[in-house]
């Protein structure tokens, strides 16, 4: 046995994948257009989103959907957005690239945001919700979605994990102001790196693609294939950022997307395997009703959390953890007593391994190691615990 069973291991169809940046090296166009331009097209296509700009991250393009909505709200500096301890940091490093204060509410059952703990963080100042579907999961979002329409709020979904998630049926996405994607190395649809903003607004899809490019109102592509003189001769509206992505991402994600819902299939199974194989006592974090979850994540809840991660990593099992609540961290720390919830999760949570190279024998033997461990706990050692902590 050599690596042992990772918690994340990306899956490319190589040849498909070479074959998609060969063209793009033949025709001499690696950059933006051309296949970004395909890849938004498909992605349209695939989750019946009205609008989708292809950018470099997620974290950009959650940064362009703060920046953009606080702009047409005419939002001030110190206003608020209210937003989830348990993320990725990403999520609430974009609420402060725009100079807006981040007020945590707790997290519910599923981990995500609890509306009702949303509706007790509302002040004057409030502006949006920004809302993250833990592992594929929807939580309460159709809730969330009733209150924001309700106090009329701006719902800004962070579904770096939701590729592929329906809710009842349809892919998610359709109800949110602005949502966004992830194609990180490690997320369900892998590019490398990549992300995908949809807002629902055509208007200000047509803004983002001048934002994400520095602020020049006119993409290359279009530029070389229009005819006539002056087409170089574009107008640059604002300091707008260098966030777009590039053909030979797209190309990943352009093989990647004819693949996603049979892997996210696979990852249901996988699931599945663990719900029936784990110890009854062993408590797991529940798919919401009506959700069809890409489960980019299984998530169990511990006591001695450390230990069992030790105990796992002795036996070559290399779960993680997602996420340390946000207000752990020295800059999110002032509001580290209004999310209990959340903070207990934060020591309790394991993230159990889940990629398409995980067999029904790897999760026998991750089940039969955490059950066995269940009845007896393990001694506490002094080494760190191998934890992917980071995305
Ligand atoms: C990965 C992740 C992000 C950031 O995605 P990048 O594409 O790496 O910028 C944002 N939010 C959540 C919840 C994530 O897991």
């Amino acid at each position: 046995m050599s690596e042992g069973i990772q918690l994340f291991i990306p899956k490319y169809r190589i040849d498909e994948c070479l074959a998609e940046i060969k063209e793009c090296l033949e025709k001499g166009w690696t950059g933006v257009g051309f296949k970004t331009i395909e890849f938004e097209k498909e992605w349209m296509k695939y989750t019946g989103l009205p609008c989708a700009h292809f950018v470099a991250s997620a974290t950009a393009g959650l940064h362009l959907a703060v920046r953009l909505l606080k702009e047409q709200g005419g939002w001030e500096d110190g206003d608020e957005i209210i937003s989830t301890p348990l993320t990725f940091v990403s999520s609430n490093h974009a609420i402060l690239y725009e100079n807006l204060n981040v007020v945590f509410a707790d997290v519910d059952k599923y981990l995500c945001l609890d509306p009702k703990s949303i509706e007790s963080r509302i002040t004057p100042k409030t502006r949006a919700v920004l809302f993250v579907g833990l592992g594929g999961n929807t939580g309460q979002l159709a809730e969330v979605v009733k209150l924001c329409k309700k106090r009329n709020l701006k719902l800004i979904l962070d579904a770096a994990h939701m590729a592929g998630t329906r809710f009842n049926g349809r892919h998610v996405g359709y109800d949110a102001d602005v949502t966004v994607f992830s194609f990180h190395a490690v997320k369900n649809l892998p590019t490398a790196d990549g992300g995908m903003i949809c807002f629902n607004e055509p208007e200000l899809d047509k803004e983002v693609r001048k934002w994400s490019w520095l602020g020049i109102n006119k993409d290359t592509f279009s530029r070389t294939v229009s005819q006539g003189a002056y087409k170089w001769h574009y107008e640059v509206e604002s300091a707008g950022f260098k966030y777009h992505g590039n053909s030979i991402m797209a190309s990943l994600g352009l093989v990647g997307l004819k693949y996603l819902d049979a892997d996210n299939s696979y990852r249901r199974q996988l699931a599945a395997w663990y719900d029936e194989l784990l110890a009854e006592q062993i408590e797991r974090v529940p798919v919401a009703p009506g959700c069809e979850s890409s489960r980019h994540l299984y998530q169990i809840l511990v006591d001695d959390r450390d230990e069992v991660m030790l105990a796992l990593n002795d036996c070559k099992i290399y779960p993680g953890v997602h996420y340390r609540v946000n207000t752990a961290y020295e800059m999110y720390a002032h509001a580290a007593d209004s999310v209990p919830r959340a903070s207990v999760a934060s020591e309790r949570i394991i993230s159990l391994p889940m990629h398409m190279g995980v067999t029904r024998l790897d999760v026998e033997r991750i089940c039969s190691t955490l059950n066995e461990m269940s009845k007896v706990k393990p001694k506490a050692k002094k080494t760190e615990p191998v934890a992917r902590v980071a995305t």
